[in-house]
């Protein structure tokens, strides 16, 4: 969400004019349902993960109404195109140039066409037994970043949110034919 929430305030960049962004809202095998943060700059301490998970998706539906939420699904297939992927979830199929993936550490991970990425995690005990995607900085392979837990960060809200932040400059980025790119909004003056 946090990844979608950035690529949506580009809206109005000249770059980003023919982009259309998509996320699969799916949230229920989500960290957040049962957290309890207190220790999140900008997040009042008592926040529960489930209002999270209901503010995050009604911030992004409020503010950035052209970024389309597809609930209710679930990906079990991303497989190349000759430009872009194929995105199959359990009851349609989309496609994209670009595809991010942030569907946490489970070591259930079972993604068609991705599998072949996944490692050992690098940072959580073995004995939890978590998979990350191999990835250089978030980058699996042309076109196909991994944000969040999954891409090999300790599991703390603020750095997953961070990661996804993160992976959408790049798409920024990407859509600025490689001039680094952020949306940074000010009060006016
Ligand atoms: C009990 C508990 C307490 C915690 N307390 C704290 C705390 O106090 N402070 C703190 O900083 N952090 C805390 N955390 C950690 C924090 O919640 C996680 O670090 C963070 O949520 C990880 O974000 P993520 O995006 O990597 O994964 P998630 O938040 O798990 O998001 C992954 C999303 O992918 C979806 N998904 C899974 N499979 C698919 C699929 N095939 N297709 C589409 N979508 C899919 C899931 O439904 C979910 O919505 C806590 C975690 C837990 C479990």
């Amino acid at each position: 969400m946090s990844c979608a929430l950035v690529l949506g305030s580009a809206e109005s960049k000249p770059y980003a004019k023919d982009k259309k962004t998509g996320i699969v809202m799916h949230q229920k095998a989500s960290a957040l349902d049962g957290a309890l943060f207190n220790n999140v700059l900008g997040i009042a301490p008592g926040t529960t993960g489930k209002e999270i998970l209901e503010t995050g998706r009604k911030q992004l539906s409020e503010t950035y109404p052209h970024v389309v939420q597809i609930n209710n699904e679930k990906v079990t297939s991303v497989s190349p195109l000759d430009t872009g992927f194929l995105i199959q979830t359990n009851k349609h199929s989309y496609s994209s140039s670009v595809v991010v993936v942030a569907i946490g550490p489970s070591n259930l991970f079972n993604i068609e066409g991705l599998n072949k990425y996944v490692e050992r995690h690098q940072n959580l005990p073995i004995k939890k037994d978590r998979i990350q995607l191999k990835n250089k900085d978030h980058l699996v392979a042309k076109n196909l970043y991994v944000a969040g837990v999954l891409a090999g960060w300790r599991s703390q809200f603020a750095t997953a949110a961070g990661s996804g932040a993160h992976v959408a400059t790049e798409i920024l980025t990407l859509w600025n034919d490689g001039q680094t790119s952020m949306v940074h909004d000010s009060e006016p003056k």
